[in-house]
């Protein structure tokens, strides 16, 4: 059972070609995914500064209830102070009003800071939102690209199996199911060109008993790697 050099380089040349671009169709739906997490993750980002901003207006809003409801306390207690009856009366009230004026006092510090942090929280909030949308125009992108590669792949790929199935006619009837077998289990790793009397596969020397029936077009696999062997073209 004799098979050429030439017959085989150009299996192997197809098998390379046929691996690369089955790897390249099927790399596609991974990278949308890839972009699909990536818009998810952006999108609880961005739901999550949300609702802290929202938390934060809630707190606010309370605060400065709380805030209103001290002013109008004091206000009544200013009326009280009209109708006292005695110094002491008069005295205790000047000491509560004193002592609420310095609690809304702080109040409307922590007020000041509450709207401050709710300034930033809302900046964090618009960045975020920027960023959910500017990864879904990268998905959109991102599937409009795969999917406009995807079918001329798939033409190539149909392409390079019928020039495989063509050049797999010249393989002598006798060899074909041990060479079936090789491609079903390595594909393109089932084969390897002579490289200065090594196998480019696995870099194993190449007896000269081997090279000598390799340059008789016989049938020679690897010793060490077991992959079908040709020669290159130059020594043909
Ligand atoms: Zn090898």
């Amino acid at each position: 059972m004799s098979v050429s050099a030439g017959v085989l380089r150009t299996l192997h040349r197809l098998h390379c070609q046929l691996a690369e671009q089955q790897e390249r169709l099927q790399r596609g739906p991974l990278q949308i995914k890839a972009a699909q997490a990536n818009v998810a993750r952006l999108q609880e980002a961005f739901t999550a500064t949300r609702e802290k901003a929202t938390a934060a207006r809630v707190a606010a809003d309370q605060k400065q209830l709380q805030l209103k409801t001290g002013e109008t306390k004091i206000l009544d207690l200013r009326t009280k102070l009209n109708t006292c009856n005695t110094n002491r009366e008069y005295q205790a009230l000047l000491e509560q009003i004193a002592a609420d004026e310095m609690a809304n006092s702080v109040l409307e510090d922590e007020i000041l800071e509450a709207l401050d942090k709710i300034e930033q929280l809302q900046v964090s909030v618009g960045e975020a939102e920027q960023g959910v949308e500017k990864s879904k125009a990268e998905l959109t992108k991102v599937e409009q690209q795969i999917n406009s590669t995807a079918d001329s792949l798939k033409s190539d790929i149909e392409r390079i199996r019928q020039e495989l199935a063509n050049a797999e006619q010249q393989l002598p009837s006798d060899f074909r199911p041990e060479y079936d077998r090789m491609v079903k289990a390595k594909g393109a790793e089932s084969m390897a060109e002579v490289e200065n009397d090594c196998c480019s596969g696995c870099h194993q020397q190449i007896t000269p008993n081997l090279l000598n029936k390799l340059l008789m077009s016989q049938v020679v696999c690897c010793t060490s790697c077991a992959r079908l062997l040709y020669l290159p073209e130059a020594d043909r």
